[in-house]
């Protein structure tokens, strides 16, 4: 079967088409500034590389021009859009309604409106590729997936904050957590790479990339993670802040004359790597300012290696001792210099990184010291294929 993964943004909309029979991507595409001048499809289908360059108002004209670019006579991989199985839908915030991937009805889309106020930004975003795509393909089934459902299994310990538990009764404010399918992929193919089943292993991923999240995966469930309600907590991130004292934002809110509004768009846009190096938000330029001698874009670094630590031993502590650590996602794949520098002095944990393996580059592969007690790996992460599997799983469930 082949499935059509869809990503929709408030202005954009990414896909991937997967031929489920080999799991293999036979295309690409995003389609950006919708609804605004300059609307533009890009996809590319092998060496095939198809632009679209006309106006289109809504997600319903992205969806269109989504499946006649997937269906062109020359651009495109399917003859019509029958060929398409079935869509998945990536969807930010399921709250605590949804613990798993689930097959898309006007029940399931009355409960992501209902998360909706968990993600402003997100949900109504991924509603309107939800509905878009239910209009022009009426007779597919879709599935959504959700970034928080893994997180689900978390106990009470790991997910409450310590506010009154009122809020946590009326309003549900609680720790979500957030990259769940990345979390649940990259820990699943760590225990496939070494033989063993999830549920015999304690596993920390870490999952670096613009936005960052770390997890202790015990026994394949997930029993901490370090972003929060939102996406906001946790360890530094490419424009966000991670974890600060709440205390503070109200004494720089007061010095600066900032509401709550403009407070939290420095904390999501202008804040972590790219607010302490003064450089950039992406890692690469980060690393080679630092390399410069740049005293700034090294401490943004350090901030960074230390906040990680800080969440492996502490997650370590939560389980009751770590087997695999796993680093993914765009820094933890392709930056030895971020993974040195956290493996570093964490000897006492048991983690000892062979420094030759972890520089190569490579797949799915064990860079730990053949005596290290902790096996470290790199996994690299695939969100869509998740959503594929998952979209797979269920709509074969049908009929
Ligand atoms: P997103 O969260 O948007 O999916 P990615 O997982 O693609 O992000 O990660 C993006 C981050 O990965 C950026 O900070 C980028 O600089 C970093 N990155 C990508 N390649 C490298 C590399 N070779 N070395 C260091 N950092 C890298």
């Amino acid at each position: 079967m082949k499935i059509l993964i869809v990503n929709a943004g408030s202005s954009s909309l990414k896909y991937q088409l997967i031929d489920m029979d080999n799991e293999k991507t036979l295309a690409k595409g995003l389609v950006e500034r919708i609804g605004i001048a300059g609307s533009r499809l890009k996809q590319t289908a092998g060496d095939k590389e198809h632009i679209v360059e006309i106006p289109m108002n809504d997600h319903v004209e992205a969806s269109k021009q989504m499946l006649k670019a997937l269906t062109d006579d020359q651009n495109g991989v399917v003859k019509n859009m029958d060929d398409i199985g079935a869509v998945g839908h990536r969807v930010v915030h399921g709250g605590e309604d949804f613990t798993k991937s689930t097959l898309i009805d006007d029940n399931c889309i009355k409960a992501i409106e209902e998360n909706s106020p968990f993600a402003p930004l997100h949900n109504p975003a991924n509603l309107m590729g939800i509905k878009a795509t239910r209009m022009v393909m009426p007779n597919t089934p879709m599935v959504a997936v959700f970034d928080t459902s893994f997180h689900q299994t978390m106990p009470r310990k790991g997910f409450l904050y310590g506010l009154p538990m009122d809020y946590y009764k009326r309003l549900k404010v609680r720790r979500y957590g957030f990259h769940g399918t990345s979390h649940r992929f990259v820990s699943q193919q760590a225990a496939k790479l070494l033989n063993k089943k999830p549920e015999e292993l304690k596993i920390i991923t870490c999952h670096l990339g613009n936005g960052s999240s770390i997890c202790a995966v015990e026994h394949g469930k997930s029993v901490d993670t370090s972003m929060g309600m939102t996406p906001l907590e946790g360890v530094v991130m490419g424009t966000r802040s991670g974890n600060v004292d709440p205390a503070s934002l109200q004494f720089i809110m007061k010095q600066e004359n900032l509401d709550i509004d403009q407070m939290l768009e420095i904390l999501n846009k202008k804040s972590g790597l790219h607010g302490l190096s003064e450089v950039s938000s992406d890692m690469r330029d980060i690393e080679a300012a630092a390399a410069d001698g740049n005293i700034n874009a090294q401490a943004a670094l350090d901030v960074l290696y230390t906040g990680i630590k800080k969440y492996i031993g502490a997650y370590a502590a939560v389980m009751g001792g770590v087997d695999v650590v796993v680093f993914t996602a765009g820094i933890g794949e392709n930056s030895p210099n971020t993974r040195k520098a956290v493996c570093e002095g964490m000897e006492f944990l048991g983690m000892k990184l062979d420094l030759e393996e972890n520089s190569k580059r490579g797949g799915a592969r064990v860079i730990s010291a053949a005596d290290s007690k902790v096996k470290i790996l790199v996994v690299p992460t695939d969100e869509e294929l998740v959503i594929a599997q998952d979209t797979l799983e269920i709509v074969s469930k049908l009929s």
